[in-house]
């Protein structure tokens, strides 16, 4: 293969408006941050997404964090490569430790440019073999049963497979019969983002509710604690935010702490570890499906190359673009149709860049 040389790196802040707030029991926020990468190559160029989210409520790293480790660490050590790609890339930045979704935001782009120079889909790359992927949603806080009714409603209309809502201690009992009440057969789970750390006892209750998974009910750290709720339950237990790479999930798994995982690539440092990590699912037998985090048209066009993989067992959270942004930085958006998302089958990540949308969202960038 051609050697790559690299031509100029763009790094970019960008703050799109969401079509409305996002609420969660962890923040709530009107407007996405997100940082955006662009390669440019002798051989093309590559489009990375970095979803850390503004403030370091989900995980350690928040936007400004990943933008200073993009310009200060990992880029300049990507311009060092004598052979840049996403495995030299992603070898060179374990000498970093932490900064997943900074140095996903930069593999991306790698992997990208990758599948571009085979000829080949994001997906094709990765090994994924199917070619539309069913479409869960996921809501955020609800006030009370009857606003989770009225917004699981429209989400059903809207044709969406599987549904996943936040949860917490208070009036998760009432908000979860009402939803039961009115939709005995919907394919129901619930994340709380470790709502429930401070009384574990109370996350028993919801095992009536036959759901298809209880994300996240104890602290991110807190293995044991879901070690026991996973035995004592017949819901499946789903971890999110401790499946922080192939290690990590290797022992949630081993400790019986989960038999589901929320699989983001963002969260574990890259598309080729979250590869791994799919196979090792696989191989166990082990649920799997793609989580999100509120992407623009980049990461999610990762998340959709991800979730086309042959070991993903649920719906990932894969909404349309138009579920969070009226207007994207892509001008052709995933779409909705019979409840699936069609996996691009373009070279590389087969999104178009809207330049113009890129430029207007634009708050911080810098060249290299
Ligand atoms: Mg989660």
């Amino acid at each position: 293969m051609t050697q790559i040389r690299i031509e100029q790196i763009e790094l970019r802040k960008v703050s799109l408006p969401l079509v409305t707030p996002w609420v969660s029991g962890l923040h709530q926020f009107a407007e996405r941050e997100s940082i955006v990468v662009r390669i440019r190559t002798n051989l093309g160029e590559g489009w990375g997404e970095c979803p850390a989210l503004a403030q370091p409520t989900y995980s350690a790293e928040y936007t400004d964090s990943a933008y200073l480790m993009c310009s200060e660490y990992l880029i300049p050590m990507l311009l060092e490569l004598e052979r840049p790609s996403a495995e030299t890339f992603r070898a060179a930045a374990r000498s970093i430790v932490g900064h997943p979704m900074a140095k996903f935001g930069i593999e991306l782009a790698l992997c990208d440019l990758a599948a571009q120079i085979e000829g080949c889909s994001l997906a094709g790359l990765l090994g994924g073999t199917a070619t539309q992927v069913p479409a869960g949603v996921v809501c955020g806080t609800q006030p009370d049963a009857a606003s989770a009714v009225a917004t699981v409603s429209a989400l059903v209309t809207q044709g969406y497979r599987r549904f996943k809502i936040k949860t917490e201690p208070g009036n998760d009992m009432e908000i979860l019969s009402a939803l039961r009440e009115v939709f005995p057969d919907l394919q129901l789970g619930v994340d709380a983002n470790s709502a429930y750390a401070e009384e574990p006892e109370a996350v028993r209750q919801l095992d009536q509710f036959e759901l298809w998974c209880i994300e996240q009910p104890l602290g991110a750290e807190d293995l044991l604690g879901h070690a026991i709720l996973n035995q004592a339950l017949q819901t499946p237990i789903c971890l999110d935010e401790p499946i922080s790479s192939l290690e990590h999930t290797v022992t949630a798994l081993t400790l019986g702490a989960a038999n589901m995982v929320n699989l983001k690539p963002a969260r574990v440092g890259g598309l080729l570890e979250a590869c791994e990590i799919h196979d090792l699912c696989q191989q166990r037998g082990v649920s799997l499906f793609v989580g999100g985090l509120l992407e623009t048209g980049i990461g999610r066009a990762a998340n959709v190359a991800l979730a086309s993989l042959p070991g993903m067992t649920h719906p990932g959270d894969l909404s349309a673009n138009a579920r969070f942004y009226q207007e994207d930085i892509v001008s052709n958006p995933f779409e909705l149709v019979d409840g699936s998302l069609t996996v691009p089958t373009g070279p590389g990540l087969g999104v178009v860049i809207d330049l113009d949308n890129l430029e207007r969202f634009t708050t911080r960038v810098q060249q290299f």
